[in-house]
């Protein structure tokens, strides 16, 4: 058993706690990362050729781009649509129809784009909650519902065919469940030219890596100003905390009462041969009720296969499937609703990571924003 103490001790080693430690380190903070694993919702499969999480970067995820290499462009033109028996592509002719859907949905995503660019420099140092509410436009598509939002903008029959099915791909969850601000952040790979990538977690980790313990924290308790922090038999003790593990498991420590809907995700990892339904492209993408929701083809010829509830039989798209490895992603992701939540707790405790806003970078920046707020505090 052992017991010791640090001026701030995080919990969770996904991208927002490495973050967090990381900026820490460059300021020679003292401080412990205690996680059951280190990257969290970036999980490479065992030979380091697959993605079992996180899926792609944004070319604009300033501060995560440091920590992957890219692999290959996700391009529009890979992507075939799923309409029950039916299969399209984007550049087909029927797309002229949609085309002044499609200006406005432009318009609309370069505004967010602008908006969103500056969030997260603001976040650096504002909480992301906030710094949304100090934005009106912002603040006002993450309280608006997603369908009422393509319905205001008279982009519904576009959505329908198209976006709809990227965004049932990318964030598990049909546009009705969503708000109108993860509705836009999701469709902004229509703008941002979007990679594979794989996490070079040593050199993430290189500056501070005698500073993380592999554990699974099952108690904190706040007494006489100090944090107690159970792991195993051994105990820890410091003066700031930092929740950076997923938001079901940190909110009873925050004192969080209502958070964003989780979503949840099957991920398969198939070797087999494609049958002609998906040979075609790259990425086969769904729309809500089906239960399949995206199958990715991977260079080495399997493929990931997302889907939502039962097992569905894969004889449809695979000759001779076999199943590499499974993983029920529980919650993949907390972003449905219009909840935002304090990153900042009192008591010197910061709770970081995706429950406001999904995605690397954003996980990434609120780290920064609590490493950032523990530096002032330590400030003589
Ligand atoms: C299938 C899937 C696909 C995705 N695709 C993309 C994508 O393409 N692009 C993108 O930008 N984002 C994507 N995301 C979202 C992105 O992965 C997350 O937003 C981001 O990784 C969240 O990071 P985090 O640090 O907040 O949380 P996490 O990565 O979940 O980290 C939490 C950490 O806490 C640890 N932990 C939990 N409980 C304890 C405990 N009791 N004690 C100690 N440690 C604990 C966990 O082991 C983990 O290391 C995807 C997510 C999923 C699931």
């Amino acid at each position: 058993m052992t017991s010791k103490t640090f001026d701030t001790i995080i919990i969770g080693g996904g991208i927002s706690g490495l973050a967090c430690a990381k900026r820490l380190q460059e300021h020679n903070e003292d401080f412990l990362l205690i996680s059951k694993d280190i990257g969290g919702r970036i999980l490479p499969s065992e030979d380091g050729t697959a993605n079992y999480g996180a899926f792609f970067v944004c070319l604009d995820y300033y501060h995560t781009l440091k920590y992957v290499k890219l692999k290959n462009q996700i391009r529009l033109r890979d992507f075939c649509f799923h309409e029950g028996e039916d299969t399209y592509v984007l550049f087909e002719p029927a797309l002229i129809k949609y085309s002044f859907q499609f200006l406005k949905a432009l318009r609309l995503l370069y505004k967010f784009r602008k908006a969103f660019r500056k969030l997260r420099k603001v976040c650096e140092n504002t909480s992301q909650k906030e710094a949304i509410e100090n934005d009106s436009f912002l603040h006002d598509v993450y309280m608006k519902n997603a369908a009422d939002f393509v319905k205001e903008y008279a982009i519904e029959s576009g959505t329908d065919r198209y976006l709809s099915k990227g965004l049932y791909s990318t964030t598990f969850s049909k546009i009705d469940e969503m708000n109108a601000f993860s509705f836009l952040e999701f469709c902004l790979p229509l703008i941002t030219p979007i990679y594979r990538f794989s996490f070079e977690k040593d050199k993430m980790i290189e500056s501070f890596k005698d500073k993380i313990i592999i554990g699974s924290v099952s108690d904190i308790k706040h007494k006489d100003g100090k944090y107690k922090i159970k792991s195993g038999k051994d105990f820890f003790h410091s003066k700031n905390i930092v929740l950076a593990t997923e938001i079901n498991w940190s909110q009873r420590f925050a004192g969080v009462k209502k958070t964003n809907l989780p979503v949840d995700t099957n991920m398969l990892h198939i070797k087999g041969n494609p049958k002609s339904i998906i040979a075609k492209k790259e990425y086969q993408l769904f729309s809500y009720p089906s239960n399949v929701q995206a199958i990715a083809t991977l260079k080495d010829e399997t493929f990931l296969f997302y889907y939502k509830n039962k097992q569905p039989s894969l004889d449809r798209y695979f000759a001779n499937p076999k199943i590499i490895s499974h993983k029920h992603w529980k919650p993949a992701g907390t972003i449905n609703g219009h909840t935002l939540i304090e990153c900042n707790r009192g008591n010197n405790m910061f709770l970081i990571g995706d429950y406001n806003v999904a995605g690397l970078e954003e996980s990434y920046i609120t780290g920064i924003f609590a490493a950032n707020q523990i530096v002032k505090l330590n400030q003589p």
